[in-house]
């Protein structure tokens, strides 16, 4: 890649870090956006768009245009019953099966010693702050069927048994290494439905 000009090298360096993307495909998709002016000027202004108007909801840390994300800051959603989720496709995944009507919490990630995830990397003190200041009924966790997925569900149902809250996990059905994002709509609704205690 060293006879190409310098631009060209840092973009395709740029969509090399972008998940499931490797070198191959970085400099495949440089190459087509190079020959496609508008559409590249089209996705930079939708990239700075983005990065000038990102914004985390300061309670649940879903992404946001300003302030309370829409689920917060809906009425008819119960403050009181928490999904706990590990990533921003999940929300989609949950908020698809239209059976959940109360609000999410997202962790950022899921425990990983091997990778230095330990739980301070977590919102989960967020978490907790979320269950005192708003009396907290219902946790559900609903993390992804991974080592990683059953760690923190682990550590979680542990560490929220200092307070008076419920906290179940998703039906079994979910099949082991299965991500929530890549469930569909029909196991999901049932998992929820059939949440059990933990
Ligand atoms: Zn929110």
């Amino acid at each position: 890649m060293a006879h190409l000009p310098n631009f060209i090298q840092k973009l395709i360096a740029e969509l090399d870090k972008l998940p499931g993307i490797g070198p191959k495909t970085a400099a495949r998709l440089a190459f087509d956006l190079l020959h496609r002016k508008e559409d590249m000027r089209d996705f930079a202004q939708a990239l700075t768009e983005a990065y000038n108007q990102i914004h985390l909801c300061p309670k649940c840390f879903n992404l946001s245009d300003a302030g309370l994300c829409n689920i917060c800051s809906n009425p008819n959603r119960d403050q009181q019953l928490i999904c706990v989720v590990a990533h921003n496709q999940d929300i989609e995944a949950v908020e698809k099966t239209g059976k959940f009507h109360g609000t999410y919490h997202l962790l950022n990630g899921l425990l990983s010693p091997l990778e230095g995830v330990t739980p301070d990397r977590l919102k989960i003190s967020e978490l907790e702050k979320r269950i005192k200041d708003d009396k907290v009924k219902e946790i559900i966790l609903a993390l992804d069927q991974s080592l990683e997925g059953e760690a923190t569900q682990t550590y979680l149902s542990k560490d929220l048994k200092k307070f008076p809250v419920k906290v179940s996990q998703l039906a079994r059905g979910i099949p082991m290494g299965a991500n929530i994002e890549y469930t569909d709509e029909i196991t999901l609704s049932s998992a929820l439905e059939n949440r059990k205690e933990i």
